[in-house]
């Protein structure tokens, strides 16, 4: 029997059994075990506490423990916790979906629920797919994404990440053959000029009786490589595909909920996609659901096809304790100056990552909203530079080339000192 506090068994038992996300395990690197979270703070089966600087892979807005989170749950679960959504509703959903369809752009107002990220990024791509061959085009299967684009691990997903940095090697030939544009190489601030736009119009011409959509994570391209671009393009891309009719998906899985400074990144250019994917952040980081809603065009278009349906019904679809969670940290985001708070913590972050730009490994130091980016010229060596974090008291995940904070938004000013304090100071050591 494992003593499930002990470190060592903890460690152990993890490595007998357990196989991590992107790991190997039989060159395992060092795992870390936590048995409580609070606040900002992830406490180790030591005894040792970590400031959280990924906000579990940014989800965590509230932190950890929140009180109005924990009670939106067990309230949730005296009621329900789990029924089947074919055939049935309930008040979590309904109140979610109300909530949703308010504060996102008034055209989307229709929500599918799923349960992960991924999911959703699937459902947006079948509702595309599915639209045009309900309104008798049944050729446009096709989808356009950007290169350094992330949008998820499963298959259609998958195939619409950057083709080099992505997974495409490992499964090249059962990958969908989709469609890849330049990533815009314009600034947050900087206006975009339509040469921006040359590569990714000539797709379009080229191709567009093929093409169902074109998906993009607006503003900021994530796991991709934390790369912020001009709002600017985004205003440019609706107008091609208005221009060319095809439809257009915005993945803000990891934008939504306040993360860039606007309650969604969309907000940022005042465009409004045909589709939109949510997800980490929509339950504080307390449970794994997200959202697809769609226009009026799609959602008719497929309804009043032959078909009548649109295929898809994952088994823990709008699960009312996800859901009710959600409402709760919505409600809880809104009730409070958020956007003084990531104004707050991006001032912070830029000034306390400041000194990196003078590193001789560091290519760019970059924010914007809530997040920061250390860029290295050259890739971490993540079996070194991880414990080295924990040595310093905080949690920071790099990848690739960056090392990056997502902080949870109640993160106070000595805290998120803390966490870049130790980013430069890491960075500097390697
Ligand atoms: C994380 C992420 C996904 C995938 O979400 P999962 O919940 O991990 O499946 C998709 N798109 C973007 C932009 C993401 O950041």
């Amino acid at each position: 029997m494992i003593n499930p506090s002990s470190w060592e068994d903890l460690q152990n038992g993890d490595r007998a059994a357990i196989w991590h996300p992107y790991a190997s395990t039989t060159d395992a690197p060092e795992i870390f075990p936590v048995i409580a979270a609070s606040g900002v703070r992830l406490e180790l089966a030591d005894g040792r506490q970590l400031i959280d600087g990924m906000a579990s892979w940014w989800c965590a807005i509230h932190g950890y423990n929140n009180p109005v989170l924990n009670q939106a749950v067990r309230a949730q679960l005296e009621d329900m916790s789990h029924i089947m959504f074919g055939g049935l509703t309930h008040p979590p959903a309904v109140k979610l979906a109300q909530l949703l369809t308010k504060l996102t752009p008034t055209g989307l107002d229709r929500v599918f629920f799923s349960d992960s990220g991924s999911v959703a990024v699937e459902v947006a791509l079948k509702m595309a797919i599915q639209y045009w061959y309900s309104v008798g085009q049944p050729k446009k299967q096709q989808l356009i994404a950007l290169r350094n684009g992330y949008h998820g691990d499963t298959f259609g997903a998958m195939s619409l990440c950057d083709p080099v940095t992505g997974m495409h090697h490992l499964f090249g030939d059962v990958l969908a053959k989709n469609l890849f544009a330049p990533a815009p190489s314009c600034g947050f601030d900087d206006p975009c000029p339509d040469r921006e736009m040359t590569a990714i119009t000539e797709l379009l011409a080229q191709h567009h009786q093929e093409v169902a959509a074109v998906i993009v994570e607006p503003v900021v391209q994530g796991a991709g490589g934390m790369r912020f671009y001009s709002p600017e393009y985004l205003v440019k891309l609706r107008a091609l595909c208005d221009a060319f009719d095809i439809l257009l998906i915005f993945d803000e899985i990891a934008t939504g909920f306040g993360r860039t400074g606007k309650l969604f990144a969309l907000e940022h250019a005042q465009v409004e996609p045909d589709i939109l994917c949510l997800g980490k952040a929509l339950t504080g980081g307390y449970m794994t659901l997200a959202a697809t809603l769609c226009n009026k065009r799609i959602s008719t278009g497929i309804s009043e096809s032959e078909a009548g349906a649109f295929m898809h019904g994952p088994t823990f679809m709008a699960n009312p304790l996800a859901c009710a969670t959600a409402i709760a940290s919505i409600k809880l985001l809104l009730s409070q100056p958020w956007q003084h708070t990531v104004e707050r913590i991006h001032a912070e972050l830029a000034a306390g990552l400041a000194p990196a730009q003078d590193l001789p490994n560091v290519a760019n130091v970059r924010t914007l909203g809530a997040i920061g980016v250390i860029e290295l010229k050259q890739p971490v060596d993540m079996k070194t530079i991880q414990p080295m974090f924990v040595e310093r008291g905080v949690w920071v995940r790099p990848f690739g080339k960056l090392v990056y904070a997502m902080p949870p938004f109640v993160m106070g000013t000595d805290d998120v000192a803390t966490l870049t304090a130790a980013m430069v100071d890491v960075v500097a050591s390697i």
